[in-house]
């Protein structure tokens, strides 16, 4: 029985067409292999598991194929220098991970072997990853090369940093800033896996998994291997990924939203405690609550929400709620979840204070709309006649909007006092 192969490894992008979501950076490397006009040293930056040392391993293997072409920049993937490209001896291409060979010694065994050409073919390349841990002595060593390389030569470096890069590098670097690639992308990716594996999983589930890979396919593929690892029969079951990950999804998040949008406090006290009782963060409960509130907002002013902080089949039912609910309710609610988030981080009381910010916001939800009631007094009542409209007192939502309005109303002649005077 042959030893099996992690979908992350057996799925790594062997060409620039198989990179998922850095489109701009891999037409830029593209073209630049075409025209021959790609500089000496390249810099990938960004986030970890966004496919740096994904991208500069394909240049490299592309650099040094043996039919390479000018009119296609792909790597052959069937020569003899890609075939040996990832084995062990392979002399023209060195990897070094600056993380752990941070000193000017390192280094110098760089810039010596860069004074030799290949053994064979053109280029002989160095991938140093994590290129900002290098020290000062050891950048000051490599900028003399980076000023006069030898024209076999190409280095390509990758940080998740570039601030801690010396300024006199990063002037001398052609630099690719590297995007997280957003949840759609990542879960229509996954969803080209389990086809080809034969896994069954449906866009709930793949959108579960995506969000939780935050930005790295490669991230996204282990989640995928765990989850079928879990599951019967290769078909992916939400449930048990929602155990497996310790998260909700977005959709719980959306039900609690709901409740405590409609008023409902008794009921978003329980979804609460149930989603607590599988996530355990109650900041990531209320900061998942704002991230909708924001994209209520954006839809009810006809703005698109990023994709980041929504997944597009969350869109026709959040633009649902967002029609039932007024702009300055959701501005209110937003307030209430910010001033919460301050709450939960400065009192030590993690375990209530969550409760209390969702009843405030579910009862406030339930009050009369603040706009609304100031225009009917105003066309109705009269100012400041503005207790006329409640003939049944007694109600204590009511009695609670009569002193809002009352106070709304002394603002206001307050403002206008000091206007006039
Ligand atoms: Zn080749």
């Amino acid at each position: 029985m042959s030893a099996y192969v992690p979908l992350a490894v057996k799925y790594r992008p062997q060409r620039f067409c198989e990179v998922v979501g850095q489109d701009t950076t891999v037409r830029i490397i593209t073209g630049g292999i075409r025209k021959n006009r790609l500089g000496p040293a390249l810099l990938f930056s960004g986030a970890r598991g966004v496919g740096k040392t994904t991208i500069a391993r394909i240049l490299a293997k592309a650099l040094r194929c043996e039919n390479r072409d000018a009119d296609n920049p792909e790597p052959c993937c069937r020569c003899d220098s890609c075939l040996n490209f990832s084995r062990d001896g392979y002399t023209d291409v060195i990897e070094m991970d600056a993380a752990s060979n941070t000193g000017v010694d390192d280094v110098r065994e760089i810039i010596e072997s860069s004074a030799y050409r290949p053994t064979f073919g053109d280029f002989k390349i160095f991938i140093v990853d994590e290129v900002h841990m290098l020290s000062k002595s050891a950048f000051n060593a490599l900028l003399k090369t980076l000023e006069e390389p030898p024209p076999h030569v190409k280095f390509l470096f990758a940080t998740t940093e570039t601030h801690k890069i010396p300024k006199t590098v990063t002037s001398r670097v052609l630099r690719f800033d590297l995007k997280k690639p957003d949840g759609n992308l990542i879960a229509q990716h996954l969803s080209s896996v389990c086809n080809r594996e034969g896994i069954a999983a449906d866009a709930e589930t793949l959108a579960l998994i995506a969000k939780a890979a935050d930005g790295s396919i490669r991230d996204g593929l282990s989640i995928l291997d765990q989850a079928v690892n879990v599951s019967e029969n290769e078909t992916l079951s939400i449930c048990h990924i929602k155990d497996m990950l310790n998260v909700s999804d977005d959709n719980d998040t959306v039900d609690l939203l709901e409740l405590i949008l409609f008023a409902d406090i008794k009921s978003s006290v329980s979804k609460y405690r149930e989603i607590i009782g599988r996530s355990g963060s109650a900041e990531k409960i209320i900061n998942a609550l704002a991230d909708f509130v924001y994209a209520l907002t954006c839809l009810k002013t006809n703005i698109t929400p990023p994709e980041q902080i929504i997944s597009e089949n969350l869109i026709p039912r959040l633009k649902k709620i967002s029609e039932e609910i007024a702009l300055s309710s959701l501005s209110v609610i937003w307030q209430m979840l910010i001033k919460g988030t301050e709450e939960l981080r400065f009192c030590d009381r993690a375990d209530i204070i969550p409760e209390m910010i969702l009843i405030r916001i579910a009862y406030a939800s339930g009050l009369p709309d603040l706009g609304k009631l100031m225009n009917n007094l105003v066309q109705d009542n009269g100012l400041p006649e503005n207790k006329k409209i409640f003939r049944d007192e007694g109600d204590d939502r009511k009695t609670e909007t009569i002193s809002l309005v009352d106070e709304a109303l002394k603002m206001f002649s307050n403002a206008k006092t000091e206007q006039d005077g």
